[in-house]
């Protein structure tokens, strides 16, 4: 049997950036892909959000993502844009990419980094005991690793076969999302009507027609037929436009759901598997992007003994809530664009006022993700928040932030007089990296703006802040043990 510190379940996009945050740490990973390749015919995602940027620019690979896709504003709550240009942030963006160019991309970058993958495989199963977990392939062969990952989406067979609950609420509208000819000309552009909104553009050949369509009849799992498509069409439009040579349809719905736990002792959930939800707001890839990101630096951690298992603990109650407030954010944004004239006229209103600078910041911060914030107790208010990427003075001269990050190794910034906050002497010496710099201007979050400038941070390797200093190192050895392991002396 063939044995790895961790299996990953699933390819897509939350199983390859696992993947990669576990190689940086030196883990021993492997994915197991149902999928030959990363094709993802009709879409799904159509890019990222200006956090995801960030994560990315974290580990230096954001450009590889920029330069395929298009800057765009794409924040929003129901349709209704947030401008988030004003931002305290280097993206303060997002990014217009299809899935399919964000998993190409994400793939080649698992590559470089030599994760070894199962192609064209499936997980069939698993037996976890004290030490490690038994994992079936779809071809006989089994696989042992020390912890197995769920990234297998939103069907996950890893959630299920757990035990995992999976509550929440079912769909209430569903859509059909298709690639077809037409021998009428449509009229393209969104037309809404009671249920939600249908919305049909000229694909990139410029004759063939994307639609997505809501149904008159709520639907689920089962696969549609162009029977189905005649009938949202011309419930919508009032024909089918002589609907024909359909290359892809599918269905998705608002159906609602989260996993009631993200581990079950050797097994994770991220990504998909652990929540889904409507993908109005476009949210799903990227808080899935996002948990990996959470959870690769402390499960390499745990895996090379340097953390307690209790580490893994820490994902779930930072996670959680995260993909609970996405849930309950779709399903406003469902209720908000039915399009009957009660809810038109609250719509409108909803435009008013995300137009106003406090709920544009508010809600703009929400859906790009810039507002995370992990509790990590009271405090400075960059505690639990995302690190600024701010330019710092240093010794070897003026240095990003994020370019210290880029190893997912956790930093020990220290503004104050070179050498204030000594952890050499500490077992963290080897897994933390001192940077000393000097930073004279503003340090401003989104939504709170301008907030005290603080003397040390320590940096997790995602970017979050879990300890502030204030000229003094109270509280650091608590912060460097919680965060990085390790013995006190
Ligand atoms: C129409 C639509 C539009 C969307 N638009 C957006 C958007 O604009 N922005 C956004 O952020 N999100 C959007 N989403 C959501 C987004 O597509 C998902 O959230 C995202 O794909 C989740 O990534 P994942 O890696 O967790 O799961 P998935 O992408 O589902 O990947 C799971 C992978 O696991 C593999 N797999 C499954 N079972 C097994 C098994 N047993 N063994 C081995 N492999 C297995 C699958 O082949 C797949 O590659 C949209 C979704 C839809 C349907």
């Amino acid at each position: 049997m063939t044995e790895h510190a961790v299996v990953i379940a699933g390819g897509g996009p939350t199983g390859l950036m696992l993947a990669a945050e576990l190689a940086l740490s030196g883990v021993d990973v492997v994915i197991v892909e149902r999928r030959e390749n990363q094709n993802r015919p009709g879409g799904r995602a159509g890019g990222l959000h200006s956090r995801t940027i960030e994560v990315l620019d974290q580990r230096g690979v954001a450009e590889r993502f920029l330069t395929q896709g298009k800057l765009m504003q794409v924040a929003g709550f129901a349709l209704i844009p947030l401008d988030i240009s004003d931002f305290p942030t280097r993206h303060n963006y997002g990014l217009a990419l299809s899935q399919e160019g964000i998993e190409r991309v994400l793939a080649a970058w698992v590559d470089e980094l030599k994760v070894p993958s199962y192609r064209g495989l499936e997980v069939t199963g698993f037996a976890q005991d004290e030490t490690g977990v038994d994992v079936a392939l779809s071809d006989g062969r089994s696989l042992r690793a020390k912890y197995l990952v769920g990234c297998d989406g939103g069907r996950s067979l890893v959630r299920k076969q757990a035990g995992i609950d999976f509550p929440g609420w079912d769909a209430s509208i569903s859509y059909l999302i298709a690639e077809v000819a037409m021998t009428e000309e449509p009229p393209l552009g969104f037309r809404p009507n009671e249920r939600g909104i249908n919305a049909l553009r000229k694909l990139e050949d410029g004759r063939r027609v994307g639609a997505v369509l809501n149904e008159p009849l709520v639907r689920q799992r089962d696969q549609p037929t162009l029977d189905d498509l005649r009938e949202a069409l011309i419930a919508a439009y009032g024909t089918d436009f002589g609907v024909h040579d359909v290359t892809y349809l599918s269905r998705f719905s608002d159906m609602a759901r989260q996993a009631a736990c993200y581990r079950a002792r050797r097994v994770l959930l991220a990504g998909d598997s652990a929540h889904v939800h409507a993908p109005t707001g476009g949210q799903g890839l990227n808080i899935g992007v996002q948990d990996a990101v959470n959870l690769g630096w402390k499960l390499a951690q745990v895996v090379s003994g340097t953390s307690p298992e209790s580490l893994l603990d820490s994902y779930q109650a930072e996670r959680h809530p995260i993909a609970a407030r996405v849930l309950k954010l779709t399903m406003a944004q469902t209720a908000l664009m039915r399009g009957d004239e009660r809810t038109k006229a609250l719509h409108e209103r909803m435009s008013e006022l995300l137009k106003l600078d406090e709920p544009r910041k508010q809600y703009g911060a929400m859906m790009s993700g810039l507002d995370v914030h992990y509790d990590l107790g009271a405090g400075h208010p960059l505690l639990g928040r995302r690190m600024p990427d701010l330019e710092l003075v240093t010794e070897t001269g003026p240095r990003r932030v994020f370019t210290r990050l880029h190893g997912a190794r956790p930093a020990l910034l220290n503004l104050g007089a070179p050498g204030a906050l000594d952890v050499a002497s500490a077992p963290w010496a080897d897994r933390v990296q001192p940077i000393d710099a000097r930073y004279s201007g503003v340090w401003e979050l989104p939504v709170l703006g301008a907030v005290a400038a603080p003397m040390g941070v320590l940096i997790r390797p995602d970017g979050h802040v879990a300890w502030v200093g204030d000229g003094t190192d109270q509280g650091l050895r608590d912060a460097l043990d919680t965060w990085l392991g390790g013995h006190r002396r």
